[in-house]
């Protein structure tokens, strides 16, 4: 998820590695590490913490290889500790290898070489990938008519093959002096290149003091690197040229992989984060699998209730979340406030499963409330981004959503994977109480469906993202109107209510513009009274069972004056909305993940419309660690 720098050349590594991991700083991490290779033996130096740590440890400033590989972790197995920092090796001390990105299917791949005698150091699911190398190796390596770097590219080749997940890897051996050899599927590596020297990084700002010219590694390629010369295959070993980019970016621009701002670049990630949310959790036909959860049927049948506690945008995805435990658990579901949590002496005890969520795992009220439900006796759950993060040490129970490092105040991405997890976990819930085969009612026409319709929902997801993030120019064209205004109003029923109160404090928090979030039927009994000529009103419309009152509350807007968006997955043609902005049709309970991400863009437009600081807003902190 966080970094990984490569060097082959003529100077000393150390350095060169450790500028580049601090060019990739701005990813976040938690941990860091480099390994050099002088006299046929490997180094490794690497500890939790910032990497200048490293310039500390005893004997870096010794290192005098001209090449070498190094890391900054965001940890998602693990907690950050020495010895799950990377680099890993494998047994027998002949693959040093650095990840990113997440093995999926690790528990299995943990088993398998255990059994063929393997043992393990670290927590990490990376550290299968060396000892994988070197399974394979021991039986290509019997053959003496190929060299040593061809074999070892077969077995990383036939290593990546058994890896289910995400990674960019780059490994180095003694068997292979001056040589690295990288691979890359879903987590981003380039290489940088120059007469008589090359680079690997995970982005290209990193390497921007060195060179402008660039091989962009796609999913599935490898490539085997020296210091003057770049050799690329495929999957089958056949080798292959591929074009040099120049690249003409500044450092910053670079830094967000060409987008103007983190905010929208982690929009634009969420087809991914969403893919490594759901990960290995859910597969069509097969029980959900929660190894990461030790939760008991037992335990969620003696439970009467539960809460969900959270702050901002968490609290909203919670608010997705108790729709989808209720609706497939059938457990009454409360959604609190955590600051109002913990003052307001909640009726708790052992039946309660109290769930917190937080982004960053460092939210000062939530870890407060979660420490109060404990002294009740009830169990507690924590969802968070951030492995190893406060609140997962104080839960008796942690998932994580993996949707990697969020670096703009406003919460996009880790708010989609949050949601997508709430629907996963109720989806495991609901198996492990033995309701598999009942038939969920998803809307208020009584319109029932199975698990397996909803598992193969989520698994769309991704896809119906990127087709939401194709076009997004309706949606430019409606904040290049809506811009100026100084009140906005959101409207939905249902679970589009909670969408609605998401793009509202989206929009509060990055264009300054004050807005309401209310549910439809509830704008008669007084908000409609601030409605008038020219004030914009988007709606969200997703439930078809709905849809005729949405309708309804709608022109009641549109008969006052107001402007109106609407954001829907029906068929809305002949009505006198002002926009209708199409998304991909879904089952309603997890619509919000699909709806949401026009109403992100809508706010990040019409903040970059203002001028304003999309990262980093007024008054506002990326993590609440004050209460
Ligand atoms: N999954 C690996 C770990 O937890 C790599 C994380 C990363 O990309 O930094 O160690």
């Amino acid at each position: 998820m966080c970094g990984i720098i490569g060097y082959v050349g003529n100077k000393q590594a150390n350095n060169i590695l450790i500028n580049g991991l601090l060019a990739l700083e701005y990813r976040g991490y938690d941990s860091a590490g480099i390994a050099t290779l002088e006299n046929n033996e490997i180094k490794i130096m690497k500890d939790k913490g910032r990497v200048k740590n490293i310039l500390d440890l005893d004997g870096y400033n010794e290192l005098q290889g001209t090449y070498g590989i190094a890391h900054t972790r965001w940890a998602t197995h693990g907690k950050p500790s020495q010895e799950n920092s990377h680099p890993h090796m494998d047994n027998s001390n002949t693959f040093t290898v650095v990840h990113n990105g997440i093995i999926e299917n690790y528990n299995e791949l943990r088993s398998f070489l255990t059994d063929n005698g393997y043992t393990f150091y670290s927590q990490t699911d990376t550290e299968v990938i060396p000892n994988l190398i070197h399974y394979y190796f021991k039986n290509i390596s019997k053959n003496t008519d190929i060299n040593n770097t061809d074999k070892i590219l077969e077995a990383v080749v036939k290593a990546t093959n058994d890896l289910k997940g995400s990674y960019a890897i780059e490994v180095i051996s003694p068997l292979m002096p001056d040589t690295i050899i990288v691979a890359r599927k879903d987590s981003p590596l380039v290489i940088g290149t120059k007469s008589d020297e090359n680079f690997i990084a995970s982005d290209i700002p990193a390497l921007l003091t060195y060179t402008k010219d660039f091989y962009l590694l796609d999913d599935n390629e490898f490539a085997v690197i020296t210091k003057d010369s770049i050799s690329f295959y495929n999957k089958d070993l056949e080798n292959y040229t591929k074009e040099i980019k120049n690249i003409e970016w500044d450092a910053s621009s670079a830094e967000k992989n060409g987008y103007e701002d983190f905010m929208l670049k982690e929009i634009f990630e969420q087809p991914n984060s969403v893919r490594e949310t759901i990960g290995s959790r859910l597969k069509l036909n097969e029980s959900c699998n929660f190894d990461d959860l030790q939760i008991t049927s037992e335990y969620l049948k003696s439970i009467n209730k539960i809460f969900i506690v959270a702050c901002g945008t968490a609290m909203h995805a919670g608010l997705v979340g108790k729709i989808l435990l209720e609706k497939l658990c059938k457990i009454p579901t409360e959604v609190d406030i955590a600051s109002e949590f913990r003052y307001r002496d909640p009726i708790i005890d052992d039946k309660t499963l109290c769930i917190y969520v937080s982004q960053s795992g460092e939210t000062a009220d939530t870890i407060a409330a979660l420490k109060l439900a404990k002294s009740k006796g009830a169990k507690t759950l924590a969802i968070s981004n951030v492995i190893g993060s406060s609140i997962t040490r104080e839960a008796d129970y942690t998932i994580y959503t993996h949707a990697g490092p969020e670096i703009a105040v406003a919460s996009t991405k880790a708010y989609t994977s949050q949601v997508v997890l709430f629907a996963v976990l109720a989806i495991h819930f609901s198996e492990l109480l033995g309701y598999d085969n009942a038939d969920i009612t998803i809307n208020s026409d009584g319109q029932t469906i199975k698990l397996d319709n909803i598992k193969k929902d989520i698994l769309d997801l991704p896809k119906k993202i990127s087709m939401i993030l194709e076009d997004t120019s309706l949606i430019k064209k409606f904040a290049d109107e809506a811009y100026t205004q100084k009140d906005m109003f959101f409207l939905g029923r249902g679970v589009d209510q909670t969408v609605a109160l998401e793009g509202s404090l989206k929009l509060k928090e990055i264009s300054y513009i004050h807005s309401e979030a209310y549910a439809s039927g509830e704008l008669k009994h007084g908000p409609i009274a601030l409605i008038e000529n020219g004030i914009h009103v988007i709606s969200i419309l997703t439930d078809p069972s709905l849809a005729k009152k949405s309708i309804s509350n709608i022109q009641e807007v549109i008969t006052r004056g107001a402007k109106t968006m609407v954001i829907t997955n029906q068929d809305l043609e002949n009505t006198n909305f002002d926009y209708i902005y199409k998304i991909p049709e879904t089952n309603p309970l997890i619509s919000p993940i699909l709806s949401v991400i026009p109403l992100q863009l809508l706010a990040y437009y019409i903040s970059k419309n203002k001028g304003l600081d999309v990262d980093k807003p007024r008054n506002l902190a990326k993590s609440v660690t004050v209460e």
